[in-house]
């Protein structure tokens, strides 16, 4: 028989905290991860360490959460990487209070960071059985969202103008409507390309003038609707 090990007895320097479990412990990689790939907007990175990503994926997908990858959710529609997420975030800039539009409300995971960070959120998703499913995730967690069933790609004129307005789906083009929804100084986060490649546009109102900067590539599902994929 081995001897016994005298227990191990905390010091006044190592304070006693509770272990992470597994999928506490991988959250905290990913934030560690996003911050390696230089996303550096704290209030984000604090909005993502607080939800669970696997509130937001499909039963199957539950142990791969964590993992900086897009996810199935249904209907051919995916929920975006993290990197993915916290890249368009911080492009956004977002205050607390901003009143922010998000087309392609897909799981619900974007919608509830920008809720997180203290932004009203309105969201519209194409597809009504994912937004049920978000609108059930945004009950639980709490989260006062306005969201509808519909085609983003003509905004949502009635809530504007917006601070922010953030696409999750690859266009072909800017659609006008959501350029006009946007208040001076307001920012628009878009990725165009085809439909298998994009570039992330970051587009920023100065009254009737739209200063474009033209950041990564990133790879979406289509924004289908009247103003992007037919
Ligand atoms: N933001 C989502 C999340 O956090 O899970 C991921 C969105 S997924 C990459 C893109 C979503 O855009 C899909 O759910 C798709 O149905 C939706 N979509 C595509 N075209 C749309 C449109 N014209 N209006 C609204 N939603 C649209």
């Amino acid at each position: 028989m081995g001897s016994k090990q005298a227990p191990h007895r905390l010091s006044e320097e190592e304070p006693s905290r509770k272990p992470l479990t597994r999928f506490e412990g991988e959250r905290h990689e990913m934030i560690e991860l996003l911050r390696k790939r230089g996303i550096r907007d704290e209030r984000l990175l604090k909005a993502m360490a607080s939800i669970d990503r696997r509130e937001f994926v499909h039963s199957p997908f539950v142990n791969r959460a964590y993992e900086d990858s897009a996810l199935p959710i249904g209907d051919g529609q995916t929920i975006s990487q993290p990197f993915t997420v916290a890249y368009m975030t911080e492009a956004l800039e977002v205050n607390k209070g901003d009143k922010i539009l998000e087309i392609g409300t897909g799981s619900g995971y974007q919608a509830a960071i920008l809720a997180e960070m203290g932004a009203r959120v309105f969201t519209i998703e194409r597809h009504m059985d994912l937004l049920t499913e978000a609108r059930k995730r945004f009950d639980k967690f709490g989260y006062q969202i306005a969201s509808k069933c519909g085609d983003g790609t003509i905004g949502w004129k009635e809530f504007s103008p917006f601070d922010g307005i953030i696409v999750t789906a690859g266009a072909p083009d800017v659609p006008r409507p959501l350029l006009d929804q946007l208040r001076d100084g307001g920012m628009l986060i878009i990725p165009i390309g085809d439909t298998e490649l994009q570039t992330l546009y970051v587009i920023k109102r100065i009254r009737d003038n739209f200063e474009t900067r033209e950041t990564a590539g990133f790879k979406f599902v289509p924004l289908i609707g009247k103003k992007g994929w037919k």
